[in-house]
This record gives structure tokens, C-alpha cells and sequence, in this order.
């Protein structure tokens, strides 16, 4: 593998993530996270590797700003890790919607750049937010190339059948209405990781990835391609979330427009920003966290919840599992499958049928790559933690390699 720092940026609108990875020894060199670009009392935290968290409040009128306070950090003669710029090799950017135009990673050019832009209206709040983190690379870094990976790129193997929805097929022709399906990098890195872990062919298996964090989705791979997953044209669809309705039926918009005069608009924030877990608990808590402690004190707002999200999950096993004809193996991630025993319990409850029997102690684990089916459990239960960035600057240092 060739040896190169890879400097890989998240872009929101008004926040930006960045890891500084070494893509020989794959370890991170630094990283950080600016808040509040643009917005009074910004700041930077910055942690280089093995050195304390470095928080800085200070001004950050916009992206370009954010990104120059990151470079300065990475060469600052005290707590920098880099002599100069030059040590970094390649950028990585993550992209959230890339349609149906990039079905996988590509090097940035003003091409690409156009054709993500056509891809706006598809993420009206992410991807304009990532096309400025991109230009204000540029801006600072104009020699340096750069590569956009693609949230959506991992799906768009699914078949017609699984990415069509019910609906008159011009509407399709005309407006690209499909599911496309998000956190893909995930979905691959922990699909790769899990053939690792059983020591099989990825083109030979079966694998059902969880990827249950404050967005949630769920993805069917087969034979090393994805088949289906739960996320529709936007992020909404799917399992109940942090704050995401997921699923429901379309007829409800409009009902609750009438019973609470409300626009369109202010019911769908009401389905993104106040539903799911934090809605169903009757606004305890979105943080699962939270939740667990509540359900372990018999909290029936807590108890609710967890068994309607746990329910769902399951759900959605049963209908990949239909899909794929049969499964090889089951994978948690993120942030609540990764840290949290007890909603793994409950989904695999419903897993009898498939002969799932968890290890109990191996499900206590938290937070690290273990399996927790029973040794004679046919179908595997892997708890596999997810590295976006990793995944990120792999695909870059490949297409600049
Ligand atoms: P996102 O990246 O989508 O914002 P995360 O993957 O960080 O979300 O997941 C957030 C969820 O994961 C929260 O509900 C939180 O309770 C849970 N979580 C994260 N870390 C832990 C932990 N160490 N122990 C238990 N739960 C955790």
C-alpha cells in the first residue's frame, strides 16, 4: 500500500469533520471537528494523535476559514503533525448524494464537480454543504487531488425491483424518484469486514449489515453486491431512528396537516427532527443511552420505544433474508449496535427461526469487533465497529494511487 497522509473531510452546513489517516499504517495521525461555521461562538476542536484535545473558539465566517484553521493545526509547529501541506497526499471527501450518476468513487474535476451539483435537489442540505467543503479544499490545496466518495454509491447494484417504488414509472423517467439508500461506506467496510472475520469469499455470502446509529439503515449484500436497503430516496425511510419516522403510510402527511394546520413542510420536520425514538418516548430521549437506563427501570415510555425500534429491525431481517434466500450472516454497527447488548438481544429474539442463539458474554462486549452467536448458531452475529473515514481515505489513496 502506498504511504500517504490522506486528509479526509466531512462537510455539513454549518459543522466539518476531518481525520488526518496514514494510509500505509492506516492509523490516525490527528483529527477534529469544527462547529458552528458561520455561526457566532465557532470553534475548532483538535486532538493530534496520543496528544490531548485542543479546543479553540474563534471566528469561522465560512468553510474556507474552518479548513484553513484546520491545515494551520496540522502544520503548527507545536501540535502539528505534518511539516508542511506537501505531506499530505490526497483529500477525501465525503459526498452524501451522488443519484444515479456515480455508482462508485471518483478523482474531483469540474465534471464531477457539475454532476454532483445536479445531484442537489436530491439532498438540498447536505450535498451544497459538501461541494463548498470541497471547493474550499481546492481553494487552499489547488495542487493536491482529490476524491469524492459517494454515500450513496454502494447501492447502486440494488436491482430495479428493489429500488422502484409503487408509484407511476414517469415519475422515475422524469425525476429519478427511486430509493437510493445512504450510508453506504458503512454498509461496504462492515460487509468486507464481516467475510474477513468469517474467513470467507465476500462474492460467496450472505450478509445482512445493521447500521443502527442516530440514522439508522439496514442492507441487504449478496454475492458482494447490495440488493437492497432500508433508506429511500431521502434518509427518512426505513427503521425508526433518532429523531426519523422510517416508515410510514404517505396518507398520515396530510392527515396531520389538517388535524394540526400544518404545512407539508412543517410535518416532514416534524417526521426528521421529532420523530422516532425521541418521538415515541413521548420526548425523553433520542440517545439510546438514555433509553436503556429507562428501560431498565421499567420506564414504559423507554420499554415502548426500544421494542418498537428492536421490532422493526427485525422486521426488515425477515424481509432481506426473503430477499436474498437465505442469510450467511448478521452484522451490528455503529453507535447503538456497536455499544448497545441489549437492543442486539431484543432483534435477535425474533431470530429464532434462523437458528440464532446468542452468546451472552460475548454480547456484553461493547464496542469491538466480536462475534456473539453461539458456536452453534448457523447463521453468524457479528458486532463489527464502522470506520467511515478509513473506508473514505482507502478509496482515495486507490484512485490517486
Ligand atoms: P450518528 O453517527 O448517526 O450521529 P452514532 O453512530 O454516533 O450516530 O450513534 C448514536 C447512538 O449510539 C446514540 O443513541 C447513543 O446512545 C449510542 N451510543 C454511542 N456510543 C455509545 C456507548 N459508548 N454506549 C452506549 N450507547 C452508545
Amino acid at each position: 500500500m502506498k504511504d500517504m497522509n490522506i486528509l479526509v473531510i466531512n462537510c455539513g452546513s454549518s459543522s466539518l469533520k476531518f481525520q488526518l489517516i496514514n494510509s500505509k499504517s492506516e492509523e490516525v495521525i490527528a483529527k477534529g471537528l469544527c462547529e458552528r461555521i458561520g455561526i457566532e461562538g465557532s470553534q475548532i476542536a483538535y486532538t493530534p494523535a496520543g496528544g490531548e484535545k485542543i479546543v479553540t473558539v474563534t471566528p469561522m465566517e465560512n468553510h474556507t476559514t474552518a479548513i484553513r484553521l484546520v491545515l494551520n493545526a496540522l502544520t503548527d509547529e507545536k501540535c502539528g503533525v505534518v511539516k508542511s501541506l506537501d505531506e499530505i497526499g490526497a483529500v477525501g471527501h465525503r459526498i452524501v448524494h451522488g443519484g444515479e450518476k456515480f455508482a462508485s468513487s471518483t478523482l474531483i474535476n469540474e465534471e464531477v464537480l457539475k454532476a454532483i451539483e445536479t445531484c442537489n435537489d436530491l439532498a438540498p442540505l447536505h450535498n451544497p454543504a459538501n461541494l463548498i467543503g470541497i471547493r474550499a479544499c481546492q481553494e487552499l490545496m489547488p495542487d493536491t487531488p482529490m476524491a469524492a466518495v459517494f454515500d450513496t454509491a454502494f447501492h447502486q447494484t440494488m436491482p430495479k425491483e428493489a429500488y422502484l417504488y409503487g408509484i407511476p414509472y414517469h415519475y422515475y423517467e422524469d425525476y429519478r424518484v427511486r430509493r437510493y439508500g445512504f450510508h453506504g461506506t458503512s454498509h461496504s467496510y462492515v460487509s468486507h469486514r464481516a467475510a474477513c472475520m468469517l474467513d470467507k469469499s465476500y462474492e460467496e455470502l450472505k450478509i445482512i449489515v445493521c447500521h443502527l446509529g442516530n440514522g439508522a439503515s439496514i442492507s441487504a449484500v449478496k454475492n458482494g453486491k447490495c440488493v437492497d436497503t432500508s433508506m429511500g430516496l431521502t434518509p427518512l425511510e426505513g427503521l425508526i431512528m433518532g429523531t426519523r419516522s422510517g416508515d410510514l403510510d404517505p396518507a398520515i402527511i396530510e392527515y396531520l396537516c389538517n388535524k394540526e394546520n400544518k404545512n407539508v413542510h412543517e410535518i416532514l420536520n416534524v417526521l426528521n427532527k421529532e420523530s422516532g425514538v425521541l418521538g415515541l418516548s413521548g420526548g425523553f430521549s433520542s440517545d439510546f443511552r438514555d433509553l436503556e437506563k429507562a428501560y431498565n427501570e421499567g420506564q414504559e415510555k423507554a420499554v415502548r420505544t426500544m421494542k418498537a425500534f428492536a421490532y422493526r429491525v427485525a422486521k426488515y431481517i425477515g424481509a432481506y433474508t426473503a430477499a436474498m434466500n437465505g442469510v450467511d450472516a448478521i452484522c451490528f454497527t455503529a453507535g447503538i449496535g456497536e455499544n448497545n447488548p441489549l437492543i442486539r438481544t431484543m432483534i435477535s429474539s425474533y431470530l429464532g427461526y434462523l437458528g440464532i442463539a446468542l452468546d451472552e458474554d460475548a454480547n456484553s462486549k461493547r464496542g469491538e469487533e466480536v462475534l456473539i452467536s453461539t458456536g452453534g448458531s448457523k447463521v453468524k452475529v457479528l458486532v463489527i465497529p464502522t470506520n467511515e473515514e478509513l473506508a473514505i481515505a482507502r478509496e482515495t489513496v486507490e484512485l490517486v494511487g
